[in-house]
């Protein structure tokens, strides 16, 4: 077989239309090669979706183009420039460790950027290595395809090789790249680098490509009275709002939602301080860096409301001509974001306590739910299991008489509805899921693959995380809560 026929059975389909953006918006920039490059993870049902042959891809040939010391064909690879506001700071930004390799057409005629991240320096590195270390590799990994299997919209993660080059941190680390595909990786920032570097339409070209890239039917959303970017404005709030409700009924904690790590498309970005909430408290944070608790689960959404704001100015320019009646559209599609995110919040608290029907009650009752597990610092995921399970006395608010009585309104409340015990039950189950990438676990999994190269620890993890709302005998294992330790669990963000 030759080399050319084997690239063809990868299934690779390119195509480069970011690159056909204006020039300031990216530097045409190949990965740097690297010495040794192993694939140590390949996602083979992401693989095949994407319509790429899992088998052709393992092994050297995989590990070639997903090292970036190969460029498969119709791949043009750049890095792409952005700004960003990080802990409320503004800054220029732009991959400093990632190149766009291109963007796969799917079988299904969807277009996905395919992001090589930790593949060298670029023009945008600033001052770091553009590397990327084994450990948050995987847990990008591990976290992504967690979120996937939760119905969480997020970007994807296809494969992770090892450099063979150790990369220094505070002590000699081994090298890895991951491979991120992503229904883009239009930011927040990307409009915010536009509006402060563009000196002609590239902000126009910008937003004009984010609506035919992820908002094609933004003309029928007749509130925006036929202004488009109005429209795309409306349309990423109306996303990011859905988002960031379906983090909070996980317990997902972002841990770094500056604005260049905030999606256009409505996609989960950026897995590098995140955790999943264990004990139930508006104010977990897990970031080693975020000290003033900025981006502490309770203030997701507000955060989120900010960042859209930061999009909305950007944006102003393009609303109206006059300044003044561009700020009143801003403002009116802003304030939409709260009431949508409670909107959606509501609706997934009530189906995590099996109700299918609104009653003006319902948002005390889960709140004051909520008010227990923060005074018994009750895991979050494990009590909504419990009260799946109907097994609460196993829960850390047994024995409370206020928790008994708010039982005794919730079974009031159920039997109130015309469904049955069994369907609600049923939808408990497909909205609380059974396991979540714990802490623990996930450091287990990467512990194995760092100190020993075993990766089968990682793998079971996997496979019990791709069915989060089976409710499985195997799965009981992955629910157990760690052994308590006298340090809180701190991530280290995308080193
Ligand atoms: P993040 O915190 O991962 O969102 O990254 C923020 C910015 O820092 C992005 O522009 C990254 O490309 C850049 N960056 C992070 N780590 C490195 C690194 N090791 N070398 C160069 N740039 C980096
Ligand atoms: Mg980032």
């Amino acid at each position: 077989m030759t080399e050319n026929t084997a690239k063809a059975e990868a299934g690779w389909s390119f195509d480069n239309s970011y690159a056909r953006l204006p020039e300031i918006f990216y530097t045409l920039q190949k990965p740097v090669p690297v010495r040794e490059p192993k694939l140590v993870v390949l996602n083979e049902s992401l693989a095949e979706s994407l319509g790429l042959n899992a088998q052709a891809l393992q092994g050297s040939e995989g590990a070639a183009v997903f090292a970036g010391n190969e460029i498969p064909e119709g791949a043009l690879p750049l890095a792409q420039a952005y700004a960003g506001h990080q802990f409320g700071y503004f800054t220029m930004l732009g991959d400093g460790r990632a190149v766009l390799i291109g963007e796969q057409i799917t079988p299904q005629g969807q277009r996905v950027d395919i992001q090589l991240k930790g593949s060298g320096r670029t023009p945008y590195s600033r001052g770091g290595d553009g590397r990327a270390v084994l450990g948050p590799m995987l847990r990008e990994y591990i976290i992504s395809e967690a979120m996937h299997a939760l119905g969480i919209p997020t970007t994807r993660s296809l494969a992770v090789v090892t450099t063979g080059q150790p990369v220094m941190r505070e002590s000699e680390q081994i090298g890895a790249i991951l491979t991120r595909i992503a229904a883009s990786h239009l930011r927040v920032g990307t409009f915010q680098y536009a509006a402060q570097r563009g000196e002609g339409d590239e902000l126009r070209s910008l937003a004009d490509y984010a609506l035919e890239r992820h908002y094609p039917d933004a003309d029928a959303d007749t509130a925006a009275g036929g202004n488009r970017y109005l429209a795309l404005l409306r349309q990423v709030i109306r996303r990011q709002a859905e988002l960031i409700a379906k983090w909070q009924l996980v317990g997902f904690v972002h841990g770094v939602m500056n604005t260049d790590n905030m999606t256009i498309s409505g996609e989960t970005i950026d897995y590098g301080p995140c955790a999943f909430m264990d004990a139930y408290d508006p104010a977990t944070v897990f970031s080693s860096i975020d000290t003033q608790g900025r981006y502490a689960y309770g203030n997701q959404p507000y955060i989120g409301a900010w960042n859209l704001a930061r999009f909305a100015e950007a944006l102003l320019p393009l609303l109206h001509e006059d300044e003044e009646q561009a700020i009143k559209l801003a403002e009116g599609a802003i304030a939409g974001f709260t009431e949508q995110f409670h909107s959606h919040w509501l609706a997934g608290m009530r189906a995590k306590l099996g109700l299918f029907n609104p009653e003006p009650e319902d948002e005390a009752l889960i709140k004051e739910l909520l008010k227990l597990m923060h005074k018994h610092r009750a895991d979050y995921t494990n009590t909504f299991r419990a009260l799946t399970h109907r097994q609460w006395e196993e829960t850390a608010l047994s024995g409370d008489e206020e928790f008994e009585s708010w039982l005794q309104r919730w079974q009031e409340r159920l039997s109130r509805q015309e469904e049955t015990q069994e369907a609600a039950e049923q939808l408990m189950r497909s909205s609380n899921p059974a396991v979540i990438p714990r802490n623990h676990r996930v450091e287990e999994a990467l512990e194995a693959a760092e100190k020993e190269g075993d990766y089968s620890v990682m793998q079971r993890l996997l496979s019990a995380l791709a069915n989060p709302y089976a409710h499985t005998e195997e799965q009981a294992e992955y629910c157990k809560l760690p052994e308590p330790s006298l340090r809180p669990y701190r991530t280290f963000c995308g080193t």
